[in-house]
């Protein structure tokens, strides 16, 4: 295989703290060879494995086989120390591919691949660890597993819907995002509103038929015609309330976001029901949440209503860093996010970032608290990053419509301005 090349996002560390977090939230399905090299590894010979604990279960869309979870969710694997026992014994390319690469991802950009992390593992929310731009020669060696022997760049994903263009074009528009969004004097809510104004209006341009200087003049003019569209971090009345309909999208949208589905967690009939019933609350927004994770409480849905104190500079710098780890490493749309277009999959990150704040109250709430923290936002960014572009419940035709609809609404724009109070 030729050389690879990688883009590695510059503002993130990462290394593992070993708390046992992705071991106890993921099903880790295997291939054939590495079913057999772990049955080669005799776990089940050993005097100290539980009685009839199997290795693996095959529970897969096609009868695929993951690594069995113990009776408490965790893998089989998870030792009392929150080790792999896999790990510990043979070392880590005894491992599952899956479990080497959490929490990267890799995603196609021209001819190179970008890296991307998911913010489901605590180490990568409080940026603990190594600079991820330090870690390029082990990137490189994950990245060659993960690539197929005869891979061949792949085209990008769409700019807008129904329109393809070149990759140069695609990047400079990514890059684009990345600077509106690297303007740290300017509030975060005004920014990620100037962004879907942006959205709009790349909409309508000719971006296909221009390249280079050209390109880039238009994007910088149409974010100047942002700038004097939303030239004001205060919104109006009409702007900080997002429509009744808007509400009860966002609601569902967010009750779904909340869950927290463990690899021993498979639906059965009476969690099903549980989903609908949930769904009825949510779209009522009235009386009690349901509490669907251990650390969200029921809490009326009237105080998930309430200013919990604004958003402090922390805050912002971590929701910053969170969508440019996920901009620049293309996490949010194309293959790596349900199929959207760039402009679709920014807009859906917007959505993203108003669910994590009303978590992060909901977080709050849940400890009788009526002002939020930095730790709340933390609890709900992994809370929420387990879910998108991974749960296949926002791939869905009617979950991909209602963030188009909040935006026809005008109410992703208010969503923001709602929940960030
Ligand atoms: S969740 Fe993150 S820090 Fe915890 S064990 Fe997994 S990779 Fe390591």
């Amino acid at each position: 295989m030729a050389a690879i090349s990688l883009e590695l996002p510059t503002i993130q560390n990462w290394s593992c703290h070993n708390c046992g977090g992705c071991c106890r939230q993921h099903a880790i399905y295997v291939t054939e060879s590495e079913e057999q090299r772990i049955v080669g590894q005799k776990w089940i010979d050993l005097p100290d494995w539980p009685v009839g604990q199997s290795l693996f279960v095959a529970d897969g869309p096609r009868g695929q086989k993951r690594l069995a979870a113990r009776s408490d969710g965790g893998c089989v694997f998870l030792d009392e120390r929150g080790l792999c026992r896999i790990h510990a014994k043979f070392g880590e390319p005894a491992k599952p591919l899956a479990c080497q690469i959490y929490p990267y991802a890799f995603h196609p950009a021209g001819a190179g691949l970008t890296v991307s992390l998911r913010f489901s593992c605590p180490s990568v929310v409080k940026n603990l660890g190594q600079p991820v731009e330090d870690q390029q020669k082990h990137l490189v060696q994950l990245a060659r597993q993960v690539l197929p022997q005869d891979y061949k760049p792949l085209p990008p994903p769409e700019l807008v819907r129904g329109q393809s263009v070149s990759w140069d074009v695609f990047l400079d528009c990514v890059d684009a995002l990345d600077a509106m969004l690297d303007m740290p004097q300017t509030p975060l809510v005004l920014r990620l509103r100037r962004i879907l104004e942006w959205s709009s209006l790349l909409e309508q341009a000719p971006i296909p038929h221009l390249t280079g200087d050209k390109l880039k003049a238009m994007i910088e003019l149409l974010y100047a015609e942002c700038e004097q569209r939303i030239a004001d971090e205060k919104a109006t009345d009409a702007d900080s309330y997002p429509t009744a309909v808007g509400q009860r999208l966002f609601r569902l949208a967010a009750g779904q976001y909340a869950r927290h589905d463990t690899l021993a967690a498979k639906p059965t009939l009476k969690m099903r029901w549980g989903f609908f019933w949930s769904g009825i609350l949510y779209a009522r927004g009235k009386g009690l949440t349901p509490a669907p994770h251990h650390k969200l409480s029921a809490v009326p849905f009237s105080a998930l209503d309430k200013s919990y104190g604004g958003l402090s500079l922390e805050m912002e710098q971590l929701l910053t860093r969170y969508l440019r780890v996920k901009v620049q490493g293309l996490h949010l749309c194309g293959r790596a996010a349900y199929g959207e277009s760039l402009i679709d999959g920014m807009r859906t990150m917007t959505l993203v970032v108003s669910v994590m704040l009303w978590i992060s109250k909901w977080v709050a709430a849940s400890q009788g608290s009526k002002v939020w923290t930095l730790d709340d936002l933390i609890e709900a960014i992994t809370i929420v990053d387990h879910n998108h572009a991974y749960s296949p419940a926002f791939g869905t035709r009617s979950s991909l419509s209602r963030v188009r609809m909040l935006q026809q609404l005008g109410d992703l724009s208010r969503l923001l301005v709602w929940t960030a109070r």
